[in-house]
């Protein structure tokens, strides 16, 4: 049976807005879509920052799904119908037959939630970032706690992610608790940090040490943490193809539209 780290049911806002982010930090992350979408339903999307003119949601739906794409995540165009707890995570079924086995599964459909049955019971009680009584299993977007609104759910489909990976760090990597929350999907300058003494960092590190760490443990989070600042900074040539890339994308898609 096929196995990956995160299974997303909904290519929706919410969902494809988890997956950038689940993506970026490295985790294989397959988003089913299939059935009905609120989104769809919208005629031309008027209120959503960054488009001033409005964008008609299927344009906005094939942009998300490129961006998602491009981060690394796989999209497939299939309902699932099932869903169940394993001792090691789910096991997700599709209309197709299709299997998967996932660590962490994030519910991000509206209206064909079906497959969530098993979980009725537990689903009363859904914490603002998503997270459930159920270990592994998050719900987001309108399906959650999200106001009807697409910009919402995504950013809801991006608090959620951010969750899990916290949740990542803390139980399958065995950060500390605050080193496992101290993550930020950002990017910054060349030489933003690599130009600092790094003395904020011995700092913070400090204050965040269990008191039974050892000191072997103590520089191992101390390089992890420096080696994921180092990370964020782009110099002016990636930053410059980034922005090409970015252009070239955005005017293939507007180019699509059509009057
Ligand atoms: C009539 C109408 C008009 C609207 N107009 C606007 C507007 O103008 N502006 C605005 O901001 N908001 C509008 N909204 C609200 C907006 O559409 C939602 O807030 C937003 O789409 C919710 O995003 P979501 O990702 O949570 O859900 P959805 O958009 O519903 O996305 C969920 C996705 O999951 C898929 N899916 C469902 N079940 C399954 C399954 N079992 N397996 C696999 N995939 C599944 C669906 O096909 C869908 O693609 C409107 C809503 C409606 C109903």
């Amino acid at each position: 049976m096929e196995r990956t780290d995160v299974v997303i049911v909904g290519g929706g806002a919410s969902g494809l807005s988890a997956a950038v982010f689940l993506a970026r930090y490295g985790l294989d992350t397959l988003v089913f879509d299939g059935g009905t979408a609120a989104i769809r339903q919208c005629v031309h999307l008027e209120n959503y920052l960054g488009f001033p003119g409005g964008i008609p949601p299927e344009t906005f739906l094939a942009m998300s799904r490129e961006q998602a794409e491009l981060t690394g995540a796989e999209l497939a165009q299939e309902m699932v119908v099932e869903a169940a707890k394993t001792d090691e995570g789910f096991r997700v079924v599709t209309a197709s037959g299709r299997e998967v086995k996932t660590n962490r599964l994030i519910a991000a459909s509206v209206y064909d939630d079906d497959y969530l049955s098993a979980f009725e019971d537990e689903l009363g009680s859904v914490e603002p970032d998503g997270r459930t009584t159920v270990s592994g299993l998050y719900v987001t977007g309108w399906l959650g706690d999200a106001e009807h609104q697409a910009i919402v759910s995504a950013g809801d489909g991006a608090r959620t992610a951010l969750a899990l990976v916290r949740d990542v760090r803390r139980e399958d990597e065995g950060l500390w608790d605050e080193i496992a929350d101290h993550y930020y999907d950002w990017t910054v300058e060349d030489g933003r940090y690599s130009e600092t003494d790094w003395v904020w960092l011995d700092e913070f590190v400090a204050e965040n040490t269990p008191k039974d760490a050892t000191p072997k443990e103590k520089r191992r989070m101390r390089k992890r943490l420096e080696r994921e600042y180092l990370a964020l900074e782009m110099d002016d040539v990636e930053r410059n193809e980034r922005a090409e890339r970015g252009r070239k994308l955005v005017q293939k898609h507007v180019e699509e539209i059509e009057p």
